[in-house]
């Protein structure tokens, strides 16, 4: 038996065995998704304030390299039980979106602190989020209802 021949055959089954390990190494999963929420408020300001029996205004920034599969908005109560949720799909597919969406918030929801919770999930069924500050309060305090004063200074 020729003792190079033997050696050099190992030597290739080695280097097989090392290319095969790499090219598992490879088989990474896309990025998580990335979520930045740019604005919270109500009309279509960044006031952080949302008013019971009205909408609010949510707009982020999204890449997600595993491809949108859903888009969900959740807003719950800092010190309480009150939730609600909206899931938007129809940004399915995509790479990257600007999300702009007016979530409606029920009448019944007790003014206070909350907080807003974007989560995406991508085609991988991974999720990245980001969460942002919002301050609901009562329908009474919402003077803008559906005239134009401009209440800027
Ligand atoms: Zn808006
Ligand atoms: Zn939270």
């Amino acid at each position: 038996m020729n003792r190079k021949l033997f050696l050099g055959a190992m030597l290739l089954l080695s280097a097989n065995a090392l290319f095969f390990s790499s090219c598992e190494d490879d088989n990474d999963k896309p990025l998580l998704p990335m979520v930045k929420i740019t604005e919270v408020g109500s009309g279509h300001s960044n006031d952080g304030i949302g008013y019971a029996g009205s909408d609010v205004h949510i707009n982020a920034e999204i890449i997600a390299e595993g491809l949108i599969e859903s888009i969900t908005a959740e807003i719950h109560q800092e010190d309480g039980n009150f939730e609600f949720q909206e899931v938007y799909t129809d940004a399915k597919g995509l790479k990257n979106t600007t999300f702009h969406k007016h979530l409606d918030i029920p009448k019944e929801a007790p003014e206070g602190e909350y907080h807003l919770h974007l989560v995406v999930k991508d085609q991988q069924g991974q999720t990245g989020m980001d969460e942002a500050h919002l301050i609901i309060k009562p329908a009474s305090d919402n003077e803008d209802d559906g005239d134009d004063h401009d209440h800027s200074r």
